[in-house]
């Protein structure tokens, strides 16, 4: 059966831009990096899961067979990469101008509630990131259920996400993250990124929970 469908009108995936100059977050993040991070390896997951939608589109409009579990499984990992790291480039900022220090607001008294100090967080979310096996993030997410927030590890960019929890943070460990500025070293870069951590649209995304 041929279905006729208005797939032009449908709405795609798109890159956001950075949200600041790709060397503004230099010496912690260089330039290099930053921009092929973003401008390569975010557009990838942009692209990958545009191609899997119109993979969808293409076999619905010719009527033919789809490996639907081959196919959710690559969008996934699309779709989860390109949502992350939408979350991610906002989630910095340039240091001393917004970037770094430590949190304010609610933020900072809902950490201090639920992990005693900022120190301790900080320790437990250095401590993620850098234990993921192979590609990853590490995350501060909220569970709407218990209303408390909590670190949350995430593999490759789909794997070990809790379903509807909100996610307020995040810190993208892939060597592709890193390794122009560190090489191998994951826990360099971990160390850089608290320098550049932008605690207003941390603080903002828990007020707006
Ligand atoms: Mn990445």
């Amino acid at each position: 059966m041929i279905v006729m469908m208005a797939t032009a009108s449908l709405r795609k995936y798109e890159l956001p831009p950075l949200p600041y100059a790709a060397d503004a977050l230099e010496p912690y993040i260089s330039k290099e990096q930053l921009s092929l991070h973003h401008d390569k390896h975010h557009q990838a997951y942009v692209t990958g899961a545009n191609a899997g939608l119109e993979k969808l589109e293409k076999a619905r409009q010719e009527g033919t067979e789809v490996d639907m579990k081959a196919a959710l499984k690559e969008l996934s990992f699309n779709i989860g990469g390109h949502v992350l790291h939408s979350l991610f480039w906002p989630t910095m900022a340039p240091a001393g101008k917004g970037g770094g220090g430590t949190p304010g607001g609610a933020l900072a008294d809902r950490i201090d509630q639920e992990w005693g100090s900022f120190d301790r967080f900080k320790a437990e979310f250095t401590k993620t990131a850098a234990s993921v096996e192979g590609s990853g993030w590490a995350a501060l997410a909220y569970c709407n259920m218990t209303n408390r927030p909590m670190i949350m590890q995430i593999e490759k960019h789909n794997n070990h996400i809790y379903p509807s929890f909100r996610i307020l943070m995040v810190l993208d460990v892939w060597e592709h993250a890193y390794y122009i500025d560190h090489r191998n070293n994951r826990a360099g870069f971990i160390d850089a990124f608290w320098n550049v951590v932008n605690w207003g649209t941390v603080n903002k995304r828990f007020e707006n929970l």
